[in-house]
Parts: C-alpha cells; structure tokens; sequence
C-alpha cells in the first residue's frame, strides 16, 4: 500500500495537423469524411504527443513555441510541400508520469534511482491493474513498460543506441530536467 501521495505534473496533449503534397509512388488513400476539402494532389497530415511540464504553462503560449521551435525542422525534412498547419495545445491531466514513444518520462525531483524505479513501477501497476481501459488502450499506455525486463536508459539521448541501466541519465535528460525510462 502506497503510505505517500507521489508528486503529479501537468500533461499537456499536443494536436498538429497540415496539408501536404502526395510524394511521388505514395499510396493515397480516401479523404477522411468531415474533413475540409484540398486542391487535387494534397491530403490532411497530423501527429500529435503527450508533453509534461514542471509548471503549469499557458497552453497557447506552448503551441507558439511549437510552431516556431519544433515545426520548421520537422517539417523541412519530412514533409512535402506542407501547408495550412494548425497546433492545438490542451490540458490532458495531471499524473506522475508521461507517455512518449516505448518511453515514459517524469521530471526529475532529485529522487534516487530506486526511488525514481519504484515510481515507475507503481505507474505501470495503476495502468495494467486499471480495468475501466480497454486492452488496446492499456498496451497503447505502457508500450511494453509492463515487462521490467525491457526497462533501459541511453548513453547519448538515442535510446536506439547504446544502452545503460533504467533510469535514464544521460546528459538530454539532464538538459531537459527529466528522467526517462525507454522500454
Ligand atoms: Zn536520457
């Protein structure tokens, strides 16, 4: 039984969407219904992710930084032709850790790394114990998290790369004020 309240943090659901030309040989599919229409040869694109905050940010503020920070690059280097780009910003909720790609992340509060371990562990519990979520939506949650085994950090930020113990505590994560944990 948990004896303390864990410290929670702003979680933040980030929504991106744009237009874009069909690359050459690209499979085009069916444009979804509701959808504004486009010229002929360009589709809706979108992507979006879960971001933690320390504080509590104003999310209008966040969606700028996005948009001038984030979507230049990306959008430089993958994307044809992109247009018509829109950033929604919203409060998702408060919770000890956030969801990113086979990774989960938290600020970093100077807790030890068994503290940091037991943490996570406790998160992951909460998720595959919690029977109001459907199974899809339990595995889209942990990613593999459930499997201790699979828990690691990353010597240079890559967590395709060069593995150390979980948590992470590689100098991105220490820039950033986060500890991770890549699964
Ligand atoms: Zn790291």
């Amino acid at each position: 039984m948990q004896t303390t309240s864990e410290q929670t943090f702003p979680i933040y659901r980030v929504k991106v969407r744009w237009s874009e030309g069909w690359k050459e040989g690209q499979e085009q599919y069916p444009a979804r219904p509701g959808s504004a229409p486009l010229p002929e040869g360009r589709y809706w694109n979108s992507c979006g992710w879960d971001r933690m905050e320390k504080d509590d940010c104003d999310p209008v503020a966040m969606a700028d930084e996005i948009r001038r920070e984030w979507w230049p690059n990306y959008s430089a280097k993958k994307l044809n032709k992109p247009d018509d780009l829109t950033i929604e910003v919203e409060l998702k909720g408060r919770d000890t850790w956030c969801e990113g790609w086979f990774s989960h992340y938290t600020i970093d509060i100077g807790l030890s790394d068994r503290e940091v371990l037991d943490s996570f562990e406790r998160y992951v519990d909460r998720i595959q114990y919690n029977y109001d979520l459907t199974d899809s939506q339990r595995g889209g949650a942990l990613m593999g998290a459930e499997d201790r085994w699979r828990w690691h950090g990353c010597a240079d930020g890559n967590p395709q790369g060069e593995r150390t113990p979980a948590p992470c505590r590689c100098p991105h994560c220490k820039k950033s004020g986060l500890v991770r944990i890549d699964h």
